[in-house]
């Protein structure tokens, strides 16, 4: 597409350089897109042995000698291969559009092989430097025009500037030829403007390429939600989908409108609103935020209007929805299983008849209570009740009757205690009470305020008869021991008491008794079970615990 006579002039040649290589830097930038890396691999080679042969044609023609056969030919070899180059340019188009046309391939395997032939016959056989200059001029022109063919095929794409300004040049250059066929001849600033043309209509079609691909993600995306979408709606399960910044609802199922009781329509909920528990809700999303999903997570939610809660079992992965950090999380009702795990958690814990907790539960539960307490150097106490003269109640009104009385004294014992406090059934009709945070004096207060209140009970039997109740209650504290069992013991011992001592009062077991007691245990305790227990060490006396032995029965006679 160059004339020789822009290398008689520098200013022409090295604009026309500079304008190659911006051609060639353009192009090697848009090679990084797949679609055009073999055309404009062709493209940028035609364009290069173009070059090359006008070069050849300004050198022939400056030193004019013998050899110029020689130099024609060898200009006409690089020229055809600047052709073939552009035609199978030309053809790579055709066929990146036209779904891999095979066919598209032959024009320029023809051109090239017919140039070839044209070349050999005229320049070597029978020389002829007219028709040498013709086809300076008609293998070009079959080139462009193939090669604005080829890039009219790219219109079938949405995007196609980039397409639409080569080919746009391409034309201009089949007009300058034809031009040339007529001796009319454009100026030579015409080949560099083609040049920066060219190399800008590369660049466009990467761009083009870029925006064709992100449609196409786009449209993949939008396929892939409204799929989603499809079979959130058919899922058997709730399932939300919630933006993660701000937990506003971007999709839900009719079972997720059900289970939470929502109007699938107007949602106007975020998922914060159906936690029933900060803390639960806390550590769901921190595992999401750690590992981007959770499995069979216990959680427990609420419906927002009336809050009632309820356990459900999640499931959540961090997704991208609609260009949004989205929250997926699918559920399944476990109410009855939870209730299922309670009730058989209460069997073990729990005493049937009084539903307080059992003697086991309250050992464990207030070990750990009393370790606790020592870290903060606090007070706590122990009380045991029992009930007066029961086994009479039993014998004069029957055992229903005991029993509803057992009931109605483990509710008013509840009641009238703090929420801190543990109360268990010991056995029969004895309870025990561990009151954290409170010394003999003040479990005293306690001990006689629960035992007044006790005494307010009424029970009715069959034929409308008041049966009322009163309980002897003995005291013992941390003053005396840091071990379950002994303070069970010693509160015992001091129970005993204020059986002893008429009861329907309060006794404490305080310092003076647990004297007494060492004083009767070292007479039968042998020497390497004293000075076990860390309270009674440091005054320097036995270990209580040595009362694991002791007969309390014969404590109390
Ligand atoms: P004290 O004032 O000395 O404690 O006299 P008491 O009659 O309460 O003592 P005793 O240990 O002789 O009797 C306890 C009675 O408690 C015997 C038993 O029938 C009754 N009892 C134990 N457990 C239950 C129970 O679950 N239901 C009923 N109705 N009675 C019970
Ligand atoms: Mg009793
Ligand atoms: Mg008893």
């Amino acid at each position: 597409m160059g004339y020789y006579e822009i290398f008689l002039q520098p200013i022409s040649k090295y604009t026309t350089i500079f304008s190659l290589i911006c051609l060639l830097v353009a192009g090697f930038c848009s090679l990084r897109q797949k679609e055009l890396k073999l055309p404009l691999l062709f493209l940028l080679s035609a364009f290069v042995f173009d070059f090359i042969a006008v070069w050849i044609e300004a050198i022939a023609w400056k030193n004019q000698s013998d050899s110029v056969e020689l130099w024609v030919m060898f200009e006409m070899i690089w020229f055809l291969l600047a052709m073939f180059c552009m035609s199978m340019a030309a053809a790579a188009f055709v066929s990146s559009t036209v779904s891999r046309d095979i066919n598209a391939y032959w024009p320029a395997w023809a051109l090239g092989g017919l140039g070839l032939i044209l070349i050999i016959l005229f320049t070597v056989i029978i020389p002829d430097g007219e028709i040498i200059g013709q086809l300076r001029t008609i293998l070009p022109l079959a080139s462009f025009a193939y090669l604005a063919v080829g890039l009219g095929t790219k219109f079938k794409a949405k995007i196609k500037n980039g397409a639409a300004l080569a080919m746009a040049v391409s034309v201009v250059v089949v007009i300058e030829i034809v031009l040339k066929l007529f001796s009319i001849y454009l100026p030579w600033w015409t080949t560099p403007v083609c040049y920066i043309l060219f190399a800008l209509s590369f660049l466009l079609m990467q761009n083009d390429e870029l925006l064709i691909k992100l449609n196409k993600a786009n449209q993949d995306i939008a396929k892939f939600n409204q799929r989603l979408e499809e079979i959130i709606k058919l899922s058997p399960f709730p399932i939300i989908i919630s933006r993660l910044s701000d937990d506003k609802i971007l999709l839900a199922n009719d079972n997720a409108a059900k289970t939470f009781g929502f109007d699938i329509e107007n949602i106007g909920y975020t998922l914060n609103d159906f936690f029933a528990d900060f803390h639960n809700r806390q550590v769901l999303f921190e595992e999401l935020e750690e590992h981007h999903h959770v499995q069979e997570f216990e959680v427990l939610m609420k419906t927002p209007v009336n809050n009632i809660p309820f356990w459900l079992l999640a499931s959540a992965n961090i997704i991208d929805y609609n260009n949004d950090v989205a929250i997926y999380a699918a559920f399944q009702d476990i109410t009855s299983r939870k209730v299922r795990e309670n009730i058989l958690e209460n069997q073990a814990i729990r005493d049937p008849l009084t539903s307080l907790y059992n003697r086991r539960y309250f050992e464990t539960e207030v070990t750990k209570l009393i370790s606790q307490a020592k870290q903060e150097n606090a007070p706590y106490s122990v009380m045991m009740l029992d009930a007066d003269l029961f086994k009479k109640v039993n014998d004069t009104y029957g055992h229903k009757i005991g029993d509803k009385i057992l009931i109605e004294l483990a509710n008013k014992t509840e009641k009238a205690l703090r929420d801190c406090d543990v109360v268990a059934r010991y056995g029969g009709e004895e309870f025990l009470v561990f009151l954290p945070s409170i010394n003999e004096e003040q479990a005293c207060r306690v001990a006689e305020r629960l035992r007044q209140s006790i005494a307010t009970i009424v029970v009715l039997t069959e034929n409308n008869q008041k049966v009322t109740i009163t309980v002897s209650i003995g005291v013992s504290s941390s003053v005396i021991s840091d071990n379950v069992e002994t303070l069970i013991k010693t509160a015992d011992v001091a129970l005993y008491k204020a059986k002893q001592n008429g009861r329907n009062r309060v006794e404490l077991f305080n310092k003076h008794d647990l004297r007494k007691l060492q004083e009767q245990n070292s007479h039968t305790t042998p020497e390497t079970e004293k000075n076990i227990h860390p309270v009674f060490s440091s005054e320097n006396t036995a270990e209580i615990s040595l009362l694991d032995g002791a007969d309390t029965q014969k404590l109390r006679e």
